[in-house]
């Protein structure tokens, strides 16, 4: 790829695959990732998985699908400005999501709750291992043998004990060195984009309403700015002329002092890059502003006792499953009873993981309900 900075990756600079394969034809290394990553049965899966909202609860709710894809579509603008590599920062963005269980952060808790004495249960660590051992797609190895890169950027978090237990890509959470700059984008990115869209959600469920919203700076100072422009207007129209202001200027000052502070760092290469301090930040000024609109979200929506309902029997659901298949694991389906012959708690947390939201409940059905034994 031409045109990229020094310090942004190239195939020039990458670590390589794990398992070495021939280049590609008529793409780029980092392109035939991100091809990867939308032909993986993990990624089909993001259209029934939760974001904030139950799958069913309505059909214009963000999944984790459109998530991604709002994502990777803020993730390549940042990374054009900055002339990092788009296509590596694209495929992370598309893959950061694929190892979340079914029902979201309450999915994903309850598992943990169930794993802890297993090892436990890290979203992150699982779209890792989806994308290293779960998809079997490929003739010669498991998973999808990304390059270096797009593993490191899907490990965004990882606990010490884990990190020990991954070689080079864990080096960095023991040393606490930083990912290249592509990674540090999509994690920030994937910030905008949900902090953004779960306003707009909020809104449609009518959990939140747009009075409430007077409180949050950041959104209220936008709202004026269309309404000068545009006297009278309201509703939709309303609404999302102001999200796309602050996904606008969210996105600017991204740019803008990321590019500040790669030259305060005297940032020129990539190892300069995993040297420095995070340098893909939001100003000092915007910091507080957000704050602020993400505690609202927080106590307004993510707290909101209909959004709390939901998640309790989500959780309910995770740990039913989960406590049958490891009373018995003769009822797991027999590709994962080959797994949990390995690691039986692993091979069912693998399984609950890959769960769709709907897929989880008629599991559930076909565990639980007694109406239904057939
Ligand atoms: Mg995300």
């Amino acid at each position: 790829m031409s045109g990229l900075a020094d310090y942004a990756v190239c195939e020039a600079n990458s670590r390589g695959r794990r398992h070495a394969e021939a280049p590609p034809a008529g793409r780029s290394e980092f392109q035939r990732d991100r091809d990867r990553i939308v032909h993986s049965t993990a990624f089909r899966r993001l259209e029934y998985k939760t974001q904030v909202f139950v799958n069913h609860e309505g059909d214009l709710f963000r999944t984790r699908l459109t998530h991604s894809i709002e994502v990777a579509q803020i993730t390549r603008t940042v990374a054009r400005a900055l002339s990092i590599n788009e296509d590596l920062a694209e495929a992370i963005a598309l893959a950061h999501d694929l190892g979340h269980t079914p029902f979201g952060h309450a999915g994903q808790s309850a598992l943990n709750a169930c794993m802890r004495p297993y090892g436990g249960f890290e979203h992150n660590l699982q779209s890792l291992r989806t994308v290293e051992v779960l998809e079997e797609h490929y003739a010669q190895f498991d998973g999808l043998n990304l390059m270096h890169e797009t593993r490191e950027g899907i490990l965004k978090h990882c606990s010490p004990a884990n990190a020990a237990q991954l070689g080079a890509l864990g080096q960095r959470f023991l040393q606490q060195t930083q990912p290249c700059l592509e990674a540090q984008l999509a994690n920030l990115a994937d910030e905008i984009a949900y902090n953004n869209h779960d306003v707009d959600d909020g809104l449609r469920s009518g959990l939140i309403t747009l009075e409430q919203l007077r409180e949050v700076a950041v959104f209220d100072a936008e709202r004026g700015k269309v309404e000068a422009s545009y006297p009278g207007l309201a509703g939709r129209r309303l609404i999302h002329e102001t999200i796309r202001r602050m996904i606008n200027l969210m996105v600017l000052d991204l740019i803008e002092q990321t590019r500040a502070n790669i030259a305060e760092h005297g940032v020129k290469t990539l190892d300069d890059v995993h040297a420095a301090p995070q340098l893909v930040a939001y100003s000092a000024a915007l910091h507080p502003r957000l704050r602020e609109l993400k505690t609202f979200l927080r106590e307004k929506l993510y707290h909101h006792y209909q959004v709390l309902r939901m998640t309790d029997k989500a959780k309910r659901v995770v740990s039913d499953l989960f406590s049958a298949f490891l009373a018995d694991p003769r009822l797991l389906p027999p590709q994962y009873q080959a797994r949990a012959k390995a690691d039986t708690p692993r091979a069912i947390a693998d399984y609950i993981a890959g769960m769709t939201d709907r897929y989880a409940m008629r599991e559930h059905r076909r565990l639980f309900a007694v109406g239904e034994i057939h």
